[in-house]
């Protein structure tokens, strides 16, 4: 069966969300492999890289709808490949249970597990809630892949500024609009067969990866997104070259990162 996304009520995506999240969550890993044929990693390296996480970099971050913790992973690496940095730490929050779930099994395995480094938590981007995550707290909040998800992503950058310090980064990674038109029509092409097939095949849930890719679709260009975060209160546009934007396209747009600095 087709279920029809676009014509889901606003109050019941975060389900719906909730749902598709749960059928992926323990080959979550293996499918962005596969899907993105490995290179949303080179995607996440380029984003963390540009943060910089240790030793001066950001100490405290939060990562929100940071899933089985491909992102905080990464950031730990980081601060400790780069600068002997084991101060550095991460909130990994997530709505779902079964991708955070995911992610502490896989901590395990890493010299992170049980130590202050890392923590995990169940909660709404859109709500992280006052007292578990207090105001001013953060300097660094990255959400990756994870935004679009979200149902409304004004409240979500609402709660990223209120959890950052002065001074504190926003950023953003996520897929986003493809200018070049050839390459969007291969794009297109790829997203919107091989992707459901890909989902059907490995996870037997072709449903789940079709609304992957219209999520997609529906999520604000390049610049209107820029906007809200601006509108959010966030100064943009100091870290990029070439388009003068708030933004470095990745691939000619398929991935996109959006920074923005509380002021
Ligand atoms: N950041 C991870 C990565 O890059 O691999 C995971 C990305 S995954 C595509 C999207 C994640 O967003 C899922 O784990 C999902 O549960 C989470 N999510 C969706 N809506 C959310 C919300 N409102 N608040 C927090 N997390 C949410």
């Amino acid at each position: 069966t087709h279920f029809g996304y676009r014509t889901v009520p606003e109050e019941s995506k975060e389900s719906l969300v909730r749902g598709v999240f749960d059928s992926v969550a323990s080959n979550y890993d293996l499918m962005n492999d596969a899907m993105s044929m490995g290179v949303h990693r080179l995607w996440k390296d380029e984003f963390v890289g540009l943060l910089r996480p240790g030793s001066k970099g950001p100490v405290r971050c939060i990562d929100v709808a940071g899933g089985t913790g491909d992102i905080a992973l990464r950031m730990l690496d980081h601060a400790r490949e780069k600068y002997a940095d084991r101060e550095t730490s991460v909130d990994v929050v997530d709505i779902n249970a079964e991708m955070l779930r995911a992610g502490y099994v896989r901590f395990k395995k890493t010299m992170y597990h049980d130590t202050s480094q890392i923590a995990f938590h169940e909660a709404n981007a859109q709500d992280l809630g006052q007292e578990r995550f207090l105001s001013n707290s953060y300097d660094l909040y990255t959400i990756a892949f994870g935004i679009r998800n979200v149902t409304n992503i004004r409240e979500a950058l609402a709660e990223a500024y209120r959890v950052l310090k002065p001074g504190g980064t926003f950023a953003c990674l996520e897929f986003n609009k493809v200018t070049n038109p050839i390459l969007a029509q291969l794009y297109d092409q790829y997203s919107f067969s091989v992707i459901p097939m890909l989902g059907s095949i490995l996870a037997g849930d072709r449903d789940s990866y079709q609304y992957l890719v219209e999520s997609i679709r529906r999520f604000p260009s390049q610049w209107d997104f820029a906007k809200m975060i601006a509108d959010a209160g966030f100064a943009t546009g100091e870290h990029h070259s070439g388009n003068g934007g708030a933004w470095r396209d990745l691939w000619g747009g398929i991935a996109c990162i959006h920074t923005g600095v509380k002021v």
